[in-house]
């Protein structure tokens, strides 16, 4: 019967998704020189089929000159969106059996996050980052199974900028507002624990609502910021997607749950230079992306504590991380030798919380 297809199906996702080994993962993504950027000198000399790569550092000499950094799997310049979304999509499958999943974008401003998790233009399919094909694949593989699971999906927005929440679903000015009838979920009980109570639920039914969704998002994340890249790239913005699943014979409800999440830039802000407000978001920046370090790497050494309360990033995403919670953390790589200084930190923060780091380690030696 197709509820038994289901269920077969779910079993060998379900190996799937036990396979990846630990429950970090963490891909690294170098993107390619930009027109007009000086083309021949990048400091990512080598991409090994392992998950292996080797950064060249011309202000060192000698044996410091060059290191190996190892994840579950590392991009080259030349990887389309499409075989970067086919390497998540076991994740994002799992979804619908009823796990909980977070995909994180890290790097330094102009690394390729947004092109990562979004996309450079969405009026073209084949340029569509993870968010869309995500979303694409979850209504795609519900209707699949309408025989026997009757799914309903639900989005939010929120960005986090200086340690507040602010919900992007909220239009302020525009004639769009999502009043959620008492026959949705907006309680916190009763779906995965939501810890935004008071962002916006919307239930979506197909991937052009949820490019409405997203533009409205966009536009309301640019009020308020005098230049939305500028501000876009101080936030976090957490894309959450909500599955419930009725299984039709037997009434039983599933719940999975989706974040998608752009960081905001990891550089560092010169301390002498950064004043004022600038200073005030580096900080809150520079302490939220290390909160969240620390509890993913807390999580990969099956630490006791886990210290999810030191950042409102954290705390939204607390229910999502650990447990039986699936993480993805994708790093960005900007291969300019200007960028050096920064490619060193995101790799080493990326091997902080990466789980397979001390094998990594240890076969090096
Ligand atoms: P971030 O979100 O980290 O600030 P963006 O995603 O905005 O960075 O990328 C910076 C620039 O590089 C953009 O113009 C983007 O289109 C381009 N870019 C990033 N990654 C790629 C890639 N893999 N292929 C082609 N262009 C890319």
């Amino acid at each position: 019967s197709s509820y038994h297809k289901v269920l077969e199906e779910n079993r060998l996702l379900y190996n799937q998704v036990q396979d990846l080994k630990g429950a970090i993962r963490v891909y690294c993504r170098v993107r390619p020189f930009l027109p007009g950027q000086s083309n021949g000198h990048s400091t990512v000399d080598y991409i090994g089929e392992n998950g292996d790569m080797m950064i060249v550092n011309p202000l060192k000499h000698g044996k410091d000159a060059r290191r190996v950094f190892s994840f579950n799997k590392v991009f080259g310049t030349s990887v389309t969106q499409e075989q970067i979304y086919a390497d998540t999509q076991p994740l994002i499958r799992s979804v619908l059996d009823g796990f909980n999943v977070c995909i994180f974008a890290y790097g330094q401003t102009g690394s390729g996050k947004t092109y990562t998790m979004s996309g450079p233009d969405l009026t073209t399919e084949e340029t569509w980052g993870v968010n869309y094909r995500a979303l694409r694949d979850l209504f795609h593989i519900s209707k699949e199974r309408a025989g026997s699971i009757k799914y309903e999906v639900f989005v939010q927005m929120i960005e986090i900028y200086n340690e507040q929440v602010r919900d992007l679903l909220v239009s302020d000015g525009s004639n769009r507002r999502y009043p959620l009838s008492s026959s949705n979920i907006r309680n916190n009980s009763q779906l995965n624990g939501i810890n935004v109570p008071d962002a916006f639920l919307v239930p979506v039914t197909c991937t052009q609502d949820v490019l409405d969704l997203m533009r409205t998002g966009q536009k309301n994340r640019a009020v308020g910021a005098t230049a939305l890249n500028e501000r876009s790239s101080r936030s976090h913005s957490v894309l959450t997607v909500h599955v419930r699943g009725r299984e039709l014979v037997s009434n039983s409800i599933l719940r999975g749950c989706l974040h998608l999440v752009d960081l905001a830039g990891s550089e560092r802000v010169d301390k002498s230079e950064a004043v004022g407000e600038r200073l005030k978001e580096a900080q809150h920046i520079n302490r939220s992306l290390s909160a969240l370090g620390d509890v993913i790497s807390a999580l990969a050494q099956k630490s006791p504590h886990i210290p999810y309360r030191n950042s409102k990033l954290t705390q939204v995403l607390q229910d999502s991380l650990g447990g039986h919670a699936k993480t993805l953390m994708f790093v960005h790589i900007n291969p300019e030798l200007n960028a050096i200084g920064e490619t060193i930190s995101t790799l080493k923060f990326a091997e902080r919380v990466s789980s397979i780091e001390l094998g990594a380690a240890q076969s090096n030696k």
